[in-house]
């Protein structure tokens, strides 16, 4: 038997229909690759997202086939978006900073037949078009004006969209059809593609836009740095259409300059964005003044966030920081680190300590720790365990099946991650499974080796692996690099450390080196460090 209340499935086609009719005026700001400014709002992006729609129906597109996207935070980006999935095909974003083969291997593998992509990256589809052996129609997210002299068959995606009408109606589809792909970074192996469906997208979105969660509203004006091909920016583009929020975009623009201009001149007060975004932009209010406009909160996630950001945030701007724990796998969210009436009571300094947590799990995700045995273990915020998840906006399977199973017989899945769950319900990471240092038997935690070392007086970025040694199996070699002009020593790092932790997690070497590696979504790449320093000898050894 079921209740008698209707069936209105959940589509994400349904946010921007009622963006467009309740906030139609609101307005959508995106710089773009061609170096403009361009001011729009709801009501013409509903519009022009339908034209995508009828595009993709008169290219031959089918619902259920994918439509990828190579693109930044763009208008055109959103209309493409909502235009693709909103005729029933699947959006998928691709994130440019791949390496070829990686590319070629995703658009490859997720069959795409369709590409949409902005000028920054002629040259990049110009090299790799003779690989990408599905992609049937090149679409250029620029007008008439800007196409470029090219050898490739390209399709003007101002003209494309012209030749149709915005009056077509959506698809209408089962809420479980997938609406979005995207795939994880795959440091190690293949990447594997996370296909999120229309109802996952619709109530992660309403669960982000929560109070306690991202606190958005029609008022809102939100700032996605985050681009759009990392785990959905965060939802960003469904949740500012779901409340009616401004929603502010920079293009290809990441520098520290531009990022303060638009969020002053365009009355930011959400701002999203990954560590180092904000360690940059920080340094760059540091040296050059200038402050933040109506900034109140950012939402930083991707890597653990150093209690110096959190602490500079509040003193210098009055900006509260609002952690985010999630991964690709989870549309992306888990936790927010947004207080419990408890610890909002508590002196600024206390609060802070929790803040550096990666917070408590929004309705809709279930969280547990296991020991190796599987069996789980306390929530008393000092057992560590494996940490797994489920929920309704959590995969369930990789596309194609990748990878097999990926849940347990209870539906869990494995984050990878390792932590531990204080009775308030906070969780803290402890490590990735795979970089945790293990000393001796014991472990040690590189993510708070590392929040710790950023704290210390310029140093700009700092990255902990465990390097073979002869007694202890491991040990921590830190490496940092120094804010411009700083001079940094192996000795000015370790005062900093000593007594902020425990002696016997003191790194046994410290490494100032000019640049550290990143992965294509802005995360420490240890792997390759582990690989440059494999053989490296620790003076302890
Ligand atoms: P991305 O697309 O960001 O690379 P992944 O899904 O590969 O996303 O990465 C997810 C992982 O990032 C998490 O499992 C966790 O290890 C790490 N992570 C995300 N947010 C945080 C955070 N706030 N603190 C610590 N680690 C985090």
């Amino acid at each position: 038997m079921h209740g008698t209340m209707q069936d209105w499935p959940l589509l994400v086609w349904k946010l921007i229909d009622h963006a467009a009719l309740y906030h139609g005026d609101r307005e959508v700001v995106a710089l773009t690759c061609e170096g403009e400014e361009v001011r729009s709002n709801w009501r013409t992006i509903h519009g022009r997202a339908r034209q995508v729609a009828a595009a993709l129906r008169t290219l031959g597109v089918q619902p259920g086939e994918r439509v990828a996207t190579l693109a930044w935070n763009t208008h055109r980006h959103v209309e493409s978006w909502y235009g693709i999935s909103g005729m029933g095909a699947v959006a998928h974003t691709i994130n440019p900073r791949l390496f070829d083969d990686q590319i070629v291997y995703i658009a490859n593998h997720a069959e795409d037949r369709v590409l949409f992509f902005d000028l920054t990256f002629v040259p990049m589809i110009e090299r790799l078009a003779p690989r990408l052996t599905t992609i049937e129609h090149f679409v250029l997210l620029t007008d008439r004006a800007h196409m470029p002299e090219t050898a490739l068959n390209l399709l003007c995606y101002e003209e494309l969209i012209a030749a149709e009408s915005a009056g077509d109606p959506w698809t209408v589809l089962d809420e479980f059809a997938p609406a979005g792909l995207c795939y994880t970074s795959g440091t190690t192996g293949n990447p594997k593609g996370v296909q999120y469906s229309h109802r996952s997208n619709v109530l992660h979105a309403m669960a982000a836009a929560m109070t306690d969660t991202f606190r958005m509203s029609a008022q809102t004006s939100v700032f996605p740095v985050v681009p759009m091909y990392h785990a959905n920016a965060w939802s960003i583009p469904y949740v500012a259409a779901l409340t009616g929020a401004k929603l502010v975009m920079a293009g290809p623009n990441f520098d520290a300059p531009t990022i303060q201009r638009m969020i002053v001149k365009e009355g930011v007060d959400l701002a999203l964005a990954v560590p180092t975004v904000w360690l940059g932009l920080l340094q760059h209010i540091e040296k050059h003044g200038g402050g933040l406009g109506r900034l109140d909160r950012t939402a930083i996630g991707g890597s653990a966030v150093p209690r110096a950001l959190i602490e500079q945030f509040a003193d210098l701007h009055g900006v509260t920081v609002l952690q985010l724990w999630g991964m690709t796998e989870m549309s992306p969210l888990g936790t927010v680190g947004t207080p419990c009436s408890t610890v909002a009571a508590l002196p600024l300094d206390r609060q802070i300590d929790y803040r550096t947590k990666q917070g408590r799990a929004t309705f809709g995700v279930e969280m547990k720790i296991v020991g190796d045995d599987g069996l789980e273990l306390p929530r008393d915020g000092r057992a560590f365990g494996r940490l797994l998840v489920r929920g309704p906006w959590i995969v369930g399977s990789y596309f194609k099946g990748d990878g097999g199973q990926v849940t347990d017989a209870e539906g869990w899945f494995d984050t990878g991650d390792v932590a531990t769950l204080d009775p308030g319900g906070y969780m803290q990471i402890v490590d990735r499974s795979k970089d945790v240092i293990k000393s001796g038997g014991e472990w040690i935690s590189s993510i708070d080796l590392e929040n710790a070392a950023v704290g210390a007086p310029g140093v700009a970025e700092a990255a902990v692996i465990g390097v073979p040694h002869p007694k202890w199996d491991e040990r921590p070699l830190l490496l940092v690099r120094a804010k411009d002009g700083a001079s940094v020593t192996k000795e000015s790092v370790l005062a900093h450390l000593d007594g902020k932790i425990a002696k016997w997690w003191l790194p046994d070497d410290v490494l100032v080196v000019a640049d550290l590696p990143h992965t294509a979504t802005g995360k420490l790449l240890k792997t390759a460090l582990r690989e440059q320093y494999k053989d490296y000898r620790l003076p302890t050894a």
